[in-house]
């Protein structure tokens, strides 16, 4: 068995559905499970909608027939004509209704709980995957529609539920597996659940993965397949150094820090479900399908000491707390932490010396509180517009001489900050904004390009 997810551009068009089906079918002996996202850009649309029938704007009725009209127009090109397209076009329109009555709802109570959101925000989903579905079959893999609230069910926190994983797997036994031993493909739509009283939900922005990866660890599945419109993870942002290399493994926590500086491939927690169980996830490109992507594993199969990829980050703010007295002194480090906990402010990087603290926060929107607090146990500096600079990797710590590589690459560069990460999967410093690109190459070339020059 495996778990094939398709994000919302493989499902952009007619020809790209097509392309799906064509992935599917290639692999029909392994017993596939379909999860689809709504197609690209309907989520947001159908946010933007509630936003505006909160605000009694009218514009929620325009945006609600052009979410109708692209379901209308793909049925289309998928099926010329036919029963088939007759059914989808009737449900699209039974969709609709719904979506009309909700936004009314919204228009009229003025109110927009993260419930009645959900509600709404789900039914991307649940009009893909009615019609991924019916493509399938369409094209010679026959294939069942289920609805994903009857499978994953979740708890009570709207907008950012959980799994509740004993009654889906029951759901998934009772459910998915019958179908695949009869060589049916089942088809669910990614993101939403139903509560155990039958509530609509959501797993949250992007949580397709995270159906995947819920229903791949239940099944359980021998691989978990991430169909998006990247070649897999990269060894650097592209924009930054044109010859990016794709990584062709890296295990979880190394995706995890690659996440963070943006790597927007795949958000490592949703796919926690199936590393907790050993199941090896793949990133997969859905428009270059040949290619190997990027392989996601719980434990590491090389052998790891060399760099994997060069992460950057801008927009960073460094504060310096500095307190001659702190000098064999306890508390202190506590105290700093304190004032960033108790302004909700998360930091990121830390080094330390005997007599003072650096540290790294992302978002600085409350960061006069903070230093208005840090001020009372020492002398305090901000310094904006940095970037924090990040060689991810693994096996470092036992590693002779990466550091030096590392540093004598960057010797002309103004290093601000240098932290080891704990984890032991990144060596990662702080420099100005204006020198994070030219860092960032000049590593690539070091550890990825040979070197030269
Ligand atoms: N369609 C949902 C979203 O756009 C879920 C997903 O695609 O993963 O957030
Ligand atoms: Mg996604």
């Amino acid at each position: 068995m495996i778990v094939m997810k398709f994000g919302g551009t493989s499902l952009g068009s007619a020809e790209r559905i097509r392309g799906v089906a064509e992935r599917v079918r290639e692999r029909q002996s392994r017993a596939p499970v379909v999860v689809v996202s709504a197609l690209g850009g309907i989520t947001d649309l159908l946010v933007r909608g509630a936003q505006m029938a909160l605000a009694r704007d009218p514009g929620a009725e325009e945006l609600r027939l052009r979410i109708l009209h692209r379901h209308h127009e793909l049925l289309q090109e998928l099926f010329p004509s036919g029963a088939v397209r007759e059914r989808l076009h009737l449900y699209v329109e039974a969709i609709g209704l719904e979506l009309d009555t909700l936004y009314k709802g919204v228009h009229f109570l003025e109110e927009l709980t993260p419930r009645s959101l959900d509600a709404i925000s789900g039914m991307g989903e649940r009009l893909s995957f009615e019609i991924v579905a019916a493509a399938l079959d369409a094209y010679g893999v026959p294939s069942v529609a289920i609805d994903a609230r009857r499978v994953i069910v979740t708890d009570e926190s709207f907008g950012r539920a959980q799994p509740l994983m004993d009654e889906t797997a029951s759901r998934v036994r009772e459910t998915i597996s019958p179908l695949l031993e009869n060589r049916r493909v089942p088809v669910l739509g990614g993101f939403i659940g139903a509560t155990r009283a039958g509530v609509s939900s959501t797993l949250g922005r992007g949580g397709s993965d995270w159906s995947a990866s819920v229903v791949g660890s239940l099944l359980p599945a021998e691989e978990i397949q991430i169909w998006t419109d990247v070649d897999g993870m990269l060894t650097v942002d592209p924009r930054a150094v044109p010859d990016a290399k794709l990584i062709p493994e890296v295990t979880f926590e190394e995706a995890a820090e690659l996440a963070y500086f943006g790597a927007k491939v795949l958000h490592p927690a949703t796919i926690k479900p199936a590393v907790e169980r050993g199941i090896p996830v793949r990133v997969l490109n859905s428009m270059n399908p040949s290619a190997p992507g990027t392989l996601i594993t719980a434990v590491a199969t090389t052998a790891g000491g060399e760099p994997r990829a060069i992460a950057f980050k801008k927009g960073i703010t460094v504060v310096l707390i500095s307190q001659p007295r702190m000098l064999m002194a306890h508390g202190f480090v506590a105290r700093v932490f304190e004032a960033f906990d108790r302004h909700r402010t998360p930091v990121d990087l830390i080094a330390t010396s005997e007599v003072s603290i650096s540290l790294t926060v992302d978002d600085p929107e409350r960061l006069a509180a903070i230093q208005a607090d840090l001020s009372l146990l020492g002398e305090v500096r901000v310094l904006r517009g940095m970037a924090i600079v990040s060689v991810v990797g693994r096996g470092f710590i036992r590693r002779a001489g990466l550091a030096g590589r590392i540093f004598h690459v960057l010797q002309e560069v103004n290093i601000v900050m240098i932290s080891f990460g704990a984890s032991d999967v990144n060596v990662s410093f702080v420099v100005a904004e204006e020198d994070a690109e030219r860092s960032v190459r000049l590593l690539h070339r070091e550890f990825f390009e040979g070197g030269r020059p």
